[in-house]
C-alpha cells in the first residue's frame, strides 16, 4: 500500500519536468528511484531530528514568558525580534535582521492594572485592559453607572438616548452596555479533526475542499438601512463618555469562564478614548445584577500604561538559510510574532513562529545545503490587519499586477497561525500542479496526521499572513490545523499562555513542514503558478482591512 502511493507520487513529480521523457526510458527509472530514496532518507532524517532534538518549547519559553506579550509597536516585540535573530544565528542561519516598515502609531503597552468592587461587597475584578488607552494616573474610586443601550438604534435613537445620560456618567465609571447572556457550552466541539474529515479537507477532488483558515475573511458587518453599526455606536460612545466627563469605560467580555478578549481603541490616539477596560462577563453580570435591585456600587481602578513614540516604525524579524546553484530564488516560511496583550500569546503565535523557525533548523542541523535560499519570517503588524507581511510583500515582491524583479524568484511561502494543532494540510493559492507539488512532499507524513493539500484561487485578503502573498498572486501557503481549543478558549484571549501548547502536535507540525520545505527548496523548477489568462482578478479594493467589529460594542476591533 505505501509503496504502490510511493512510486504513484514519484510518477507524478515527474510530471513537470518535460526534457527527462526524452531520455532513455532506464535512465528515468534509475533517476526516479535514486531521488524517492534520497526523499526517504531526508525524511528520516528530518523526523529523527525534528522529534528526539527539538527546540520549539525553549522557543516558546523565550517568545511567550520572556518577551511575551508582543503588540505591535512595544518594545517586547522587538526584543522577542530580537532574539529570534540571535537564536536563529545560533543555529546557523545568516543574514538575521529587523526589517523595519511604517506602522504609524506608537507602541503601547500595559504595565499594571488592579480592579475592585469595594461595596455593597468586596472583591477583585477580573480584567483586561483595551490596547492603545490611558491609564487611570492613580487609584479611581467611583461609584458605576451602567448604560443600557438601545437595540440596534438609529442615530436619533442613540442621541436621544445618550443626551437623557450625561448628567448620569459624569464622574462614574460606566458600563457601556447591558451584560450579555452566554449559554452554558452542552456540546463543545471536538478538538482534533477526523482523519476522514481531514482527508476531505485536502482532498483535490472535493469540490468543498479547502475550507478553513487562509480563506477569504468573515463579511464586514452590512448595515441595516439607517441603523448604526456596532462600530459607529462604539465610536460615539467613547466621544459621548469622555465629553461627558465619565472617568474609566468598562466593557463586558461576553465570554464564558472568565475568558478575556481584550482588543484596541481603533483611533490608536490616547485622547479620542477614556480608560477603558473589558470585565469578566461573570463580574460584569454581577455588577449589573447589584445595581439592578438599586443598590449603588463603588468600583476602584488603577491602570499604568505605557507609550513608545519610536512603535510607530515596527519590524518584521527576518533570518536565512543561503542556497547554493538557485540561491537567487527563495522558499518563505513564517507566521506572526506579534500577539494581543492579555496574555503571552503562546497559540496566537508564538507557536507558529517556532514551528517555522524549527522547521529550518532541522533542515540545517541535518546539514543540508539547500539549492535555493530559505528564508523565515516572524511578521509584526498582523493583527492589526497583516499589516507587516504586506509592506513586506509590497517592498519585495510587487504584485502580479505590478512585479517587482523579487516577483518571479520566490517559490512560495508557508504560513502557520492556528494555534497549537499539528498541521493536518496544506491550501495553496496557484494552480492544481502547485497544490500536487506540496501534496506530494507532505504524502509521507500522513501518519503523523498531514492529510494532503489542495489549491485556492482566492486572492482576497484573508485571516492570517499567507494572504498577503496570494492577494500579491504569489504562492502563499497556508497549513490547517487541529482546532484544540484555539477559537473556544486561547485565541486572542487571556489564557493564551504556554501551557496551552500540545508539544507533540508542534514538533509533527515541523517536521511536515521542514520535508516540504525540502522539496521546494530543492526541486528543479519553481511552483507552477497561474497563467497570465488564468490569474484571477484582485477582488474589489475594500479600502484598509479594518477588521469586522464584535456585535457588541466594547470589546474593541475583533481582529483576525
Ligand atoms: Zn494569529
Amino acid at each position: 500500500m505505501l509503496k504502490t502511493r510511493a512510486v504513484f507520487l514519484i510518477c507524478v513529480s515527474l510530471l513537470g519536468t518535460a526534457p527527462i521523457l526524452a531520455q532513455d526510458p532506464a535512465d528515468i527509472k534509475a533517476k526516479v528511484r535514486k531521488e524517492g530514496q534520497d526523499s526517504a532518507e531526508i525524511n528520516a532524517k528530518i523526523r529523527k531530528e525534528g522529534m528526539d532534538n527539538s527546540q520549539i518549547m525553549r522557543t516558546m519559553h523565550f517568545l511567550t514568558d520572556v518577551y511575551g506579550p508582543r503588540l505591535t509597536g512595544s518594545p517586547n516585540l522587538k526584543a522577542a525580534g530580537e532574539w529570534a535573530i540571535k537564536q536563529m544565528t545560533g543555529w546557523g542561519f545568516e543574514n538575521g535582521h529587523l526589517e523595519p516598515w511604517d506602522f504609524g502609531h506608537p507602541g503601547w503597552m500595559y504595565e499594571r492594572f488592579s480592579g475592585f468592587i469595594n461595596s455593597p461587597v468586596k472583591d477583585t475584578l477580573t480584567c483586561e485592559v483595551l490596547a492603545w488607552t490611558p491609564g487611570t494616573n492613580g487609584p479611581v474610586t467611583a461609584k458605576a453607572h451602567q448604560l443600557i443601550l438601545p437595540e440596534k438604534p438609529t442615530q436619533e435613537e442613540l442621541t436621544t438616548y445618550l443626551n437623557s445620560q450625561k448628567d448620569k456618567v459624569n464622574s462614574k465609571i460606566v458600563l457601556a452596555g447591558k451584560a450579555q447572556v452566554v449559554p452554558v457550552t452542552i456540546n463543545p466541539s471536538p478538538r482534533r479533526q477526523e482523519d476522514k474529515q481531514a482527508k476531505e479537507r485536502y482532498d483535490p477532488n472535493n469540490p468543498n475542499a479547502g475550507q478553513g483558515r487562509g480563506g477569504p475573511r468573515r463579511q464586514p458587518e452590512q448595515p441595516e438601512p439607517g441603523k448604526l453599526t456596532a462600530r459607529q455606536i462604539d465610536e460615539q460612545l467613547d466621544q459621548f463618555l469622555i465629553a461627558s466627563g465619565a472617568l474609566i469605560r468598562v466593557n463586558d467580555a461576553g465570554r464564558e469562564h472568565r475568558q478575556i478578549r481584550a482588543f484596541n481603541n481603533r483611533t490608536f490616539d490616547a485622547a479620542k478614548a477614556l480608560p477603558t477596560v473589558v470585565m469578566s462577563n461573570e463580574d460584569y453580570g454581577r455588577i449589573t445584577r447589584i445595581l439592578a435591585d438599586g443598590t449603588p456600587v463603588e468600583l476602584e481602578f488603577n491602570i499604568v500604561n505605557h507609550w513608545y513614540p519610536e512603535g510607530k516604525t515596527a519590524y518584521n524579524t527576518i533570518a536565512e538559510i543561503a542556497g547554493t546553484d538557485k540561491k537567487d530564488e527563495v522558499v518563505m516560511l513564517g507566521g506572526h510574532l506579534d500577539s494581543w496583550h492579555s496574555a503571552t500569546g503562546a497559540t496566537d503565535n508564538a507557536i507558529g513562529c517556532a514551528v517555522m523557525m524549527e522547521a529550518a533548523r532541522i533542515l540545517k542541523a541535518i546539514g543540508i545545503k539547500p539549492r535555493r535560499m530559505i528564508r523565515v519570517a516572524l511578521w509584526s503588524g498582523e493583527e492589526q490587519g497583516l499589516l507587516g507581511s504586506q509592506a513586506y510583500v509590497k517592498e519585495h515582491f510587487g504584485t502580479f499586477e505590478e512585479p517587482k524583479p523579487e516577483y518571479s524568484r520566490l517559490v512560495g511561502y508557508f504560513n502557520v497561525d492556528s494555534g497549537t494543532g499539528r498541521v493536518r494540510g496544506a491550501s495553496v493559492f496557484g494552480p492544481v500542479e502547485a497544490a500536487a507539488v506540496v501534496r506530494q512532499a507532505l504524502a509521507p507524513f500522513e501518519d503523523l496526521g498531514v492529510m494532503g493539500a489542495v489549491a485556492s484561487k482566492s486572492r482576497a485578503l484573508g485571516g492570517t499572513d499567507s494572504t498577503s502573498f496570494s492577494q500579491a498572486g504569489l504562492p502563499g501557503i497556508g497549513l490547517g490545523q487541529d482546532p484544540i481549543e484555539y477559537n473556544s478558549a486561547t485565541w486572542h484571549t487571556n489564557l493564551d499562555s504556554y501551557e496551552r501548547i500540545i508539544e507533540d502536535d508542534a514538533k509533527k507540525s515541523a517536521v511536515a513542514v521542514a520535508a516540504a520545505l525540502y522539496q521546494l527548496a530543492m526541486r528543479d523548477e519553481l511552483l507552477p503558478r497561474f497563467s497570465k489568462d488564468a490569474m484571477p482578478p484582485l477582488p474589489p479594493k475594500e479600502g484598509a482591512p479594518t477588521p469586522a467589529t464584535t456585535a457588541t460594542p466594547g470589546t474593541g476591533v475583533k481582529p483576525r
